[in-house]
């Protein structure tokens, strides 16, 4: 199938000739013939997936082909999003795609400043991407009117959830017209994700493309195991070794992105890190050096690094396997994107296995381990609980204590919700999550 197959017109079949496209991607194939057709959708697509430019088309699509009836420029379609980040990715998308048609879009989120979202939404906009918690104070201000939105679109609505904004969100549906097509894009479906299709989609086509929870095959996944003290000296040793130009780094916690990255600027390797205590202004600065490549590796928490869309990004590395399984899924997403091959390599020391077997559960399979000569892990250190609360890097201070014959962990027995609620504190999940995503304390 082409491009060319799917009833799209004349200024959108170009925009998308300009980005070198010509074959939609499976989710694209299957959503784009639905959304046309009018009806409310519900598609399970992950990032990567190009679910993006699935939604984008169609929309544009239909906004040209029905006239505004309704007097003067006015919101027609309201995409939210859970992130600034994707909020501004989505932006652009919108922009990309539609450069030969006369609309005009507005991303609104958290973070900066109100006023001149408030000029740019009076002098008239057609496309809003917005951030629940922004949108709901340009609500709240009478700064936005959404009564003639004719299309909805909730995109990672399951992060949106995961984020808490589930209340933003039914207030802010409670405002739009009954009358209204409605697509929604999840990446998982939990019970919460299906009562809110219940509650709000029609008779929805259900589209799916990449199987829950199952990391993508085209990704190369491998761990090395190490040290957790030797952990940094050995991401430093792997980029240069391996004359790697860009790496995404994860981190659980923001302290440890800003050590690591302060290391490798020691060692001369240059790299920034991203993370909740950023401004939204060195937030967006250290992605646009990133992919400019004029710094090599970005360091970034699993919060920050949500939506961020870099093309053929060729490595991913868990600098420390994240305390949520999903998240694992999440951040190897970035590497191996629509169609590309990638690599994405996890640094385990002995306090992380039991993270790696919740990841092997969940992606169902186990991951080949190497070990680094010269950074081979000490069988006498043994495992000690992952703390993370406030500016914790990790826990462990100086190791000690006994052998493990098998290297393996002992004791420190940590259950799934204990874990989780780790979890939350790792970076103050749900409030910095949610002030992140939204920026709503200005
Ligand atoms: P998304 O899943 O929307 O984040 O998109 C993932 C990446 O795939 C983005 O960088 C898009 O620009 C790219 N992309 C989207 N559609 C296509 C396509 N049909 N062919 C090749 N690349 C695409």
């Amino acid at each position: 199938m082409l491009f060319t197959d799917l009833k799209l017109s004349e200024p959108i079949l170009k925009a998308i000739t300009d980005q070198g496209y010509t074959t939609p991607s499976p989710v694209q194939a299957q959503a784009i013939p639905f959304i046309l057709e009018g009806r409310d959708m519900l598609a399970g697509a992950q990032t990567g997936t190009g679910k993006t430019a699935g939604f984008t088309l169609p929309m544009l699509e239909i906004l040209s082909r029905t006239k505004n009836t309704k007097g003067p420029r006015h919101i027609r379609v309201l995409i939210l999003t859970p992130t600034r980040e994707l909020a501004a990715q989505v932006g652009e998308s919108v922009k990309t795609y539609g450069k030969y048609l006369p609309y005009k879009s507005a991303v609104v989120f958290g973070g900066v400043g109100i006023q001149p979202q408030i000029t740019t939404l009076r002098n008239g906009v057609d496309i809003l991407i917005a951030t629940p918690g922004r949108l709901l104070d340009h609500m709240s201000q009478g700064t936005v009117d959404l009564r003639n939105v004719e299309m909805l679109i909730l995109d990672e609505a399951d992060r949106m959830l995961d984020m808490g904004f589930i209340k933003d969100i039914r207030r802010v549906i409670s405002i739009l017209p009954q009358k209204r097509q409605n697509l929604l894009f999840s990446a998982t479906y939990s019970d919460e994700i299906k009562t809110l299709c219940e509650s709000i989609l029609r008779n929805p086509a259900i589209v799916e493309v990449a199987r829950r929870n199952t990391s993508s095959e085209l990704v190369t996944q491998k761990v090395i195991l190490v040290d957790c003290a030797k952990k940094s000296a050995l991401f430093g040793h792997l980029v240069k070794e391996n004359k790697w130009e860009q790496v995404l780094v994860f981190t659980r916690t923001k302290h440890q992105a800003n050590k690591l990255s302060e290391y490798l600027q020691k060692i001369g390797v240059s790299s920034a890190a991203i993370h909740g205590n950023k401004s939204q202004a060195a937030r967006t600065k250290a992605l646009a050096d990133f992919k400019n490549g004029s710094v090599k590796i970005l360091v970034a928490t699993d919060i920050a690094a949500r939506g961020l869309d870099i093309d053929q990004l060729p490595h991913v590395v868990n600098l420390e396997l994240p305390n949520i399984a999903e998240d694992y899924v999440h951040r190897i997403g970035r590497t191996g994107r629509a169609g590309n091959e990638g690599e994405a390599i996890s640094l385990v020391c002995v306090d992380e296995y039991d993270y790696l077997k919740g990841i092997e559960r969940l992606i169902n399979r186990k991951l080949d381990r190497e070990v680094i000569p010269g950074f081979e892990p000490d069988p006498s250190i043994m495992a000690m609980p992952i703390m993370q609360g406030r500016g914790g890097g990790g826990g462990r201070g100086n190791s000690g204590g006994g052998q493990s014959p098998s290297g393996k962990p002992q004791g420190q027995k940590r259950d799934s919700s204990s874990r989780r609620s780790e979890g939350n504190r790792s970076e103050g999940r749900s409030n910095s999550q949610r002030r992140e995503g939204s920026g709503r304390g200005r």
